[in-house]
């Protein structure tokens, strides 16, 4: 069991953004309003979510750590099945694998809350706690049992940057959540509850309130809808391009190239540019098992996904000239 924990840790938990994902996105799931992330040295020493939502119950807590899956890993065929699976279930267990984890909870209905404290893998102390509704969950001294992981993190800007990669994504397929960001004590971002627009404005800048466009078109078993940024507005970078699919990120190549064909002849040389967009279509339709980080997925039919991208963007930047 502790080469399983060690195994699927390293897989769930590669640096401080990966816990800020499982843990954003376990909110998320929880029916959270508002959702809190507070750093400390770039979530090196504390990466800490607190929420507003459903909680857990004394034995959920407890649970919550334990690994669902019962598979073992023979070759390395079960292996790269259980990498693409998405370790449903094994998130929590893989953090406090690798951490020392308090976790403290309350469901509305319940009088008091619970309180769990876990070091690799072992509860050091739980009852009940006097805790406000919803779920705190605090991860403190990520890989203090494994050195050699901590000491192949990078500088903070750089562990910094991979978890405001990991907030904007979330919160920007979530603007109905209130979201906050606090680093070092220091507030960087306190988003309130919102449409798409407003949770653009408040994540990247007050200037793309003018520069953001509409798109949107549907067939009868695809939609995309969201914002494309002005062609005069794209930047050198290009870390400003979400798509997500079902609500939920992706990273495609493919899907980039239709929309930056969409703009061909409007930008200058190497720009790129600003996106969000939510695709909506049957998940039967999707082979979500192409990459194992979940990010990267295959579309049954690409060319139409292609093609249906292509011409939205092209008629919102055509409805913009106009
Ligand atoms: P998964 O999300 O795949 O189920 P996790 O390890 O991320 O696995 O979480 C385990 C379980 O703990 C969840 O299924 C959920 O029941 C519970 N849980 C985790 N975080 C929260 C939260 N913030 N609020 C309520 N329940 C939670
Ligand atoms: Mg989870």
């Amino acid at each position: 069991d502790a080469i399983a924990n060690q195994i699927a840790a390293g897989e769930v938990v590669q640096r401080p953004a990966s816990v800020v994902k499982e843990l954003l996105e376990n909110s998320v799931d929880a029916d959270s309003k508002k959702i809190q992330l507070i750093l400390s040295e770039a979530g090196k020493n504390l990466i800490q979510v607190i929420d507003d939502g459903k909680g857990m119950s004394e034995t959920d807590a407890r649970m919550s750590f334990e690994r669902h899956a019962t598979s073992k890993i023979t070759n390395s065929d079960d292996l790269f099945n259980i990498r693409t699976m998405g370790f449903r279930g094994e998130a929590l267990a893989s953090i406090a694998a690798v951490a020392r984890v308090e976790l403290k909870s309350k469901r509305p209905e319940a009088e008091l809350g619970t309180s769990i404290l876990i070091e690799a893998s072992e509860i050091k102390s739980q009852g009940p706690d006097a805790v406000p509704q919803g779920t705190s969950i605090a991860v403190k001294n990520l890989f203090y049992n494994v050195p050699a992981r901590r000491n192949f993190l990078k500088s903070n800007p750089v562990e910094m940057r991979h978890i405001l990669d990991e907030f904007h994504r979330v919160a920007l397929a979530n603007p109905q959540i209130a979201f906050s960001l606090t680093q070092n004590d220091k507030e960087i971002y306190n988003a309130p509850a919102g449409k798409l627009s407003q949770r653009i404005v408040h994540l990247f800048g007050k200037n793309y309130q003018s520069q953001l466009i509409t798109c949107q078109e549907e067939t009868e078993w695809f939609k995309v809808s969201g914002y494309i940024g002005k062609p005069e507005h794209a930047k050198k970078t290009r870390g400003e391009q979400f798509f997500f699919v079902n609500n939920r990120f992706i990273k495609s190549g493919y899907l980039n190239h239709a929309v930056q064909g969409a703009f061909e002849g409007l930008l200058k040389d190497d720009c790129h540019p600003f996106y969000t967009l939510f695709i909506e279509m049957d998940p039967s339709k999707i082979d979500i098992n192409v990459h194992p980080t979940k990010t990267e997925i295959k579309f049954e039919d690409e060319r139409s996904v292609y093609g249906i991208i292509k011409s939205a963007v092209k008629q919102a930047l055509g409805t913009h000239n106009v």
